[in-house]
């Protein structure tokens, strides 16, 4: 079974058709997330805004330099509250009875075992739905790649300075489970269908979309 990434598993439900568009397609790293993981490196040790800012240019050169006010302001959030150090960063982890794999950004020794970084803000409460199945399925992939049974992982919203731990519930596992099986049918030849709750407003890809893909007998 060819295996999908945890990330494919988020885009297809949030469109089937967004999967199936940007399938084999080298997605450029946003700078906001090159900023947030930068700043994940440094977790748990003093903070200092002016030398992250020095690592972020050196991991890429061309980034906008008015992207220095939001490291700062980031550093500065993440600031206002502890953070545990990392055991490891950067594990790359995989299930193959459920044909998916990821990486997850922190581990560590006791629980909660690991955390996932996200460029995004924190929800005013709670979690993304998005980040619940992140996080479904990274406890099944820490499971069978290192041994490890997570009950739950932390969601790390660095522009906020937020971690939030998620403890997944049966409606995220169910809502990866379908994600996945749909990311699954795609990779064995099925063209997607436009969800009607598709949300096209908020996608970088509604101007080539053109209302999603189409079957063939959509056609006839
Ligand atoms: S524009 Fe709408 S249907 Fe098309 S990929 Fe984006 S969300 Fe899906």
């Amino acid at each position: 079974m060819a295996t999908v990434s945890i990330s494919g598993v988020v885009a297809c439900h949030r469109c089937p058709v967004r999967y199936f568009l940007e399938r084999g397609t080298e997605r450029t790293e946003s700078e906001r997330y090159t900023v947030a993981k930068q700043i994940s490196y440094a977790l748990g040790k003093p903070l200092d805004p002016k030398a992250l800012w020095r690592e972020v240019l050196a991991v890429s050169p061309g980034i906008d330099p008015a992207m220095e006010t939001e490291c700062t302001a980031w550093v500065d959030a993440c600031g206002q509250r502890e953070w545990r150090t990392a055991a490891e960063h950067d594990v790359p982890v995989s299930s193959e009875e459920l044909g998916i794999r990821g990486t997850i950004d922190r581990i560590f020794d006791e629980e909660p075992y690991f955390a996932i970084v996200r460029s995004s803000g924190a929800p005013e409460a709670g979690i993304y739905a998005s980040d619940r199945i992140r996080i479904a399925c990274f406890v099944v992939c820490m499971e069978e790649t290192l041994g490890i049974r997570p009950n739950g992982g932390v969601v790390e919203y660095v522009p906020s300075g937020a971690a939030r731990l998620c403890i997944p519930q049966p409606r995220d596992r169910r809502a990866a489970l379908r994600a996945l099986a749909a990311a699954h049918r795609i990779e064995n030849g099925d063209v997607p269908r436009k969800p009607r709750n598709a949300p096209c407003e908020r996608c970088h890809l509604e101007e080539t979309c053109s209302g999603g893909a189409r079957r063939l007998s959509d056609l006839l």
